[in-house]
């Protein structure tokens, strides 16, 4: 399974951009960047798009792949995957022929450019030759974490989360945790008030694994705070941590 992030930042700033990462160039898990570093060949591979939540971060890509595709004259269908909430909110906030068209509508309803694709908070599905399995998370908006399997290694992100427990279930024999940090440490009123997590509280969370996963990427930093967190993350001396950039390519 090929992993590639587009974008591993909890805010915008030039070279961080928000969450995306693209999965044997054809799954977008999280759509916060797209065209801004996708070529068009690249863009036109997107077949699936899942979503964690409807926040902002997450789903900004979304409207202008959609636009990218029928202004190109493509032909083909993207399914948006996601609970029922956060495929509401996109079509009721977002593409409501408002903000932006509707695409599941557009060119025809038949053969749209967007298909929206409804699970389950706690589901487990097939993507192609990939299999999902989801689990609701901790944040100020429905949300879920997603355990994505190919052939014999397993991926685990966890989206935005504050402390959470359930999806540690899931964690069982991972090739890769995803998981977020926010804030540094110092922070962590505003981090649970916002239901993120810091450094201190990463801590506690993989605490309640019986075993760590060989690779942690921490994704979702507030890159205001990249040095403090990086130091804070260092000082946990936990095996495995590293701190994803936008660009970062694993084979896993
Ligand atoms: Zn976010
Ligand atoms: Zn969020």
């Amino acid at each position: 399974m090929k992993l590639r992030v587009l974008g591993c930042s909890g805010a915008e700033f030039p070279g961080h951009n928000p969450s995306a990462f693209l999965i044997d160039d054809s799954l977008l898990l999280d759509a916060g960047t797209v065209g801004s570093v996708l070529s068009e060949d690249e863009q036109w591979r997107i077949r699936n798009i899942l979503v964690t939540h409807s926040h902002l971060d997450h789903i900004r890509g979304i409207p202008l792949l959609a636009d990218n595709i029928v202004v190109s004259g493509q032909t083909h269908t993207v399914e948006v995957i996601a609970t029922g909430e956060v495929l509401s909110a996109i079509g009721t906030h977002l593409m409501n022929g408002i903000i932006w068209p509707d695409f599941t509508v557009i060119p025809n309803p038949d053969t749209p450019i967007l298909r929206y694709r409804e699970i389950l908070p706690e589901d487990s599905f097939t993507i192609g030759e990939i299999s999902v399995q989801s689990c609701p998370v901790n944040h100020t908006v429905p949300a879920v974490g997603y355990r994505i399997t190919k052939g014999k290694s397993s991926l685990l992100y966890t989206g935005d989360t504050g402390p959470t427990e359930k999806l540690w279930e899931l964690a069982g024999d991972l090739a890769a945790l995803i998981v977020e940090v926010s804030f540094p440490s110092d922070m962590e009123e505003i981090a649970l008030m916002t239901r993120h997590l810091t450094p201190a509280l990463l801590g506690k969370e993989l605490a309640k694994l019986s075993k760590l996963p060989p690779r942690i990427l921490i994704t979702h930093l507030k890159p205001q705070y990249h040095d403090r967190i990086n130091a804070e993350l260092a000082a946990l001396e936990i095996p495995g941590i590293v701190l994803l950039s936008d660009g970062d390519v694993y084979d896993l």
